[in-house]
């Protein structure tokens, strides 16, 4: 009778299992060395809780691995590419629809249409994908999301909104210079801080008035969708897909990274209305990805994306999504651990500068702080901070606004004693960070240097 419950339940059961391993802090001290202090040179297998990324590490469904066998493998027009096309459509019914094999590819192939020198890109925050395609073709991008946006601990319930009066101000001087205006749902290098429809609304008004094409970074739209529902005065009795309908219609296209929602271990698309840009990059996607109608994916995983779609909207998945994620912020924030608030989508945030405060943001506190939950427990978190943005395009070095440490969840992989764990060993490293010291970068590659760079500790 009229009970509510506060135990969150992940609405799934268990199918089948993978194995952890257990490792010791010496196998770990060793294997973190090994690696040049690099937590993408780790082998995954020497990770125990595996947070460095959401892309592509979901576990598939019942259903999605059902679809994966009616995957047709015909060169050109299979019926699994026929259903994937659907199955985009439905959500968001863009003209043109064109498969890639994640969401960078959608970007170069963009980019390398619409970029150049002397154009500029803005966006609420671009991710380094995005950043390093629209920079490798000439051109500049620009983050223009609002100033709660730049600062972990301000509350707001729609942090990854763009400053539309930065917006306007741009294209009032510079229109002719913006060949696409961009808008990141969720802003994941922001926190993963939703958008709020009205600010989709306002972007598209800006954009029109300009007659500058907008696009979406959609890789996260049914969370950021969620969050509308929940925290939107009058959103809350539409379904999701309802709502992401409307956030398509504001647009004229999108990238997107089919890793994150929508449950792909592989796969994305480029789409967008207008004809003659979709014939420009047809063309391309032919030269580096594959025909159109399978562009860079194999169709079962056409299939498994088209199946995940529907997934990802329905409304007891998200719940348990959205919530889950907070539970994990919640506690950290509890126990006194400095994170990005509100909490986000898909990631708790956590604040290296506010707990590292004694490394200097070119001796890269998130990343002493990601290898030391490493050493720790096992943990593989990312960092998101000088190490990913610190280096300019003219070549100089400069602090990142913020030095974040982000543990991305992925999608429906760990439960809930998992996720206790983590709270453990944040808090443990989290208690001791005044002991934790500076890294050195002794290796550094020339574009996205976080995935490769090699680094040496420094004396504390
Ligand atoms: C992951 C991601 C991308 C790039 O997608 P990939 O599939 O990793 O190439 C672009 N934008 C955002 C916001 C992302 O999260």
């Amino acid at each position: 009778m009229g009970h509510s419950f506060r135990t969150i339940i992940e609405p799934f059961r268990i199918h089948s299992v993978e194995p952890l391993r257990m490792t010791t802090a010496e196998d770990r001290s060793a294997a973190i060395e090994q690696s040049g202090f690099n937590l993408f040179n780790l082998h995954a297998e020497d990770v125990l809780i595996d947070l460095l990324t959401d892309s592509g590490t979901g576990a598939m469904s019942r259903d999605q691995w059902a679809a994966i066998q009616h995957g047709d493998e015909s060169y050109a027009g299979s019926p699994s590419w026929f259903r994937f096309e659907a199955a985009v459509k439905d959500l968001f019914p863009f003209e043109h629809i064109i498969p890639t094999h994640q969401g960078r590819a959608a970007e170069k192939i963009l980019f390398t249409v619409v970029g150049g020198a002397d154009k500029i890109v803005p966006n609420n925050t671009h991710f380094d994908t995005t950043r390093a395609n629209v920079e490798a073709s000439g051109a500049e991008a620009r983050d223009l999301v609002i100033s709660e946006g730049h600062d972990a601990a301000t509350i707001h319930p729609f942090k990854g909104n763009m400053d539309l009066d930065a917006l306007d101000a741009l294209l009032a001087e510079r229109a002719s210079d913006v060949p696409v205006v961009f808008l990141t749902i969720t802003n994941n290098s922001g926190g993963g801080q939703p958008v709020s429809l009205a600010n989709i609304r306002g972007v598209s008004e800006i954009c029109r008035r300009y007659g500058v094409p907008f696009f979406l970074d959609a890789c996260r739209f049914a969370e950021n969708a969620w969050f509308i529902h929940e925290r939107e005065a009058g959103q809350g009795d539409r379904t999701i897909a309802d709502i992401v309908r409307e956030i398509a219609s504001l647009a004229d296209g999108m990238t997107m990274s089919a890793k994150k929602d929508p449950f792909g271990n592989i796969g994305g698309w480029l789409a967008m209305n207008d004809d003659a840009l979709a014939e420009n990059c047809r063309n391309i996607l032919i030269l580096t990805e594959g025909f159109p109608t399978y562009g860079g994916l194999a169709g079962r995983d056409l299939e498994a994306i088209a199946q995940g779609l529907k997934e990802a909207v329905h409304p007891d998945y998200l719940r348990y999504r959205i919530r889950s994620t907070a539970y994990l912020g919640d506690a950290l924030d509890a126990a006194g651990v400095p994170v990005v608030k509100p909490i986000g989508g898909h990631a708790v945030y956590l604040d290296a500068k506010a707990l590292l405060g004694h490394v200097p943001a070119l001796e890269y506190p998130g990343q002493s702080l990601a290898i030391a939950l490493y050493k720790v427990g096992g943990i593989r978190s990312c960092e998101i901070g000088t190490v990913m943005f610190g280096r300019q395009p003219d070549g100089s070095e400069k602090p990142a606004a913020m030095e974040l440490v982000r543990l991305a969840i992925p999608r429906r992989t760990y439960t809930q004693s998992h996720i206790d764990y983590v709270i453990e060993v944040v808090t443990a490293v989290a208690n001791d960070a005044a002991a934790l010291s500076g890294y050195r970068m002794v290796h550094e590659p020339a574009a996205l240097r976080h995935f490769t760079a090699r680094y040496e500790p420094l004396a504390s």
